[in-house]
């Protein structure tokens, strides 16, 4: 399992590129986007495919080459195999058929973009994709929403706006969030604000909407003085953006069941 730069060439690790010379076999997601970064470094090498639509059916001729002698390296098309890239089901079988697979640390989106965040939290959720629909991203949105760690999500630049709206719509806009977009590229920017800025940050400027995404959400925090849950904080926050404040705390009593008074505390805070 050999991970490869998710931008910046020359993150490639000296392991990967001695595995990458000596394997028999290399297994890409991408052939021809694999043949650039071999080229880049002067490798020529037998590729296969694997990806996901093949992976079942290709397993079985990689443990059949394993089992001949030859080494095989897989690589996706850009970071680490395995995490939210195909892999897990050829290793899997590597395995089951008794057969080593050896992992090759390297470049991974989420883990780059946690180590520049700045953020002193000791637990993370590493979520990969959320749903392409709105309908099933804000239900599982929702069940992530009572979760004290930091939220990692990977997104596509077409949908990161209305990804961005449900997180607000779901999670409230209280939370920090950071945009990590192009890490390791020429155009690498990391950009943190609360969630209830974070859209009209984007719509600010076109470009700030291009590229590659990782996005880091700070957990949910429970209001522990006040014993206020998540869930009534976050409809506090959203009476607050529509009502007079009274009026927001008296809804968001009724609604929650949580005391008027550490409502109104927190409603004092948040205003
Ligand atoms: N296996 C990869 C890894 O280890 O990070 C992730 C592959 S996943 C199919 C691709 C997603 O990872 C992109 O849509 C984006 O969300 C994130 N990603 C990959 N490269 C990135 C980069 N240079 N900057 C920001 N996000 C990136």
């Amino acid at each position: 399992m050999v991970a490869t730069p998710i931008g910046n060439l020359r993150d490639i690790t000296l392991r990967a590129l001695d595995v990458l010379k000596s394997a028999d076999i290399i297994a890409a997601e991408d052939t021809r986007n694999t043949s650039h970064l071999l080229g880049h470094f002067g490798i020529s090498a037998k590729l296969v495919a694997l990806h996901e639509h093949n992976e079942r059916v290709a397993a079985p001729k990689i443990i059949a080459a394993l089992h001949e002698g030859k080494t095989v390296a897989l690589v996706s098309d850009a970071g680490t195999p395995g995490i939210s890239d195909p892999g897990a089901i050829l290793v899997d079988a590597v395995r089951a058929a008794g057969l080593p697979v050896i992992p090759l640390p390297g470049p991974n989106a989420a883990i780059c973009a946690l180590s520049a965040a700045g953020w002193d939290e000791p637990h993370f959720l590493f979520y990969g994709f959320l749903p392409a629909k709105s309908s099933g991203r804000r239900k599982e949105l929702e069940a992530l929403r009572e979760l004290p760690y930091i939220l990692a999500f990977y997104e596509a630049p077409h949908r990161i706006v209305e990804t961005v709206e449900d997180l607000f719509r779901i999670l409230g806009g209280d939370r920090n969030i950071t945009f990590a977009r192009e890490l390791t590229k020429l155009f690498e920017s990391i950009h943190s604000c609360k969630l209830a800025d974070a859209l009209a940050w984007l719509q600010g400027d076109p470009n700030r909407q291009r590229g590659e995404f990782v996005l880091l959400v700070s957990g949910a925090t429970v209001a522990v003085e006040e014993g206020i849950s998540a869930e009534a904080q976050r409809i506090l926050q959203l009476l607050l953006a529509e009502l007079p404040l009274k009026q927001a705390v008296k809804l968001a009593a009724e609604i929650s069941g949580e005391k008027k008074n550490a409502l109104y505390d927190m409603a004092l805070q948040l205003k």
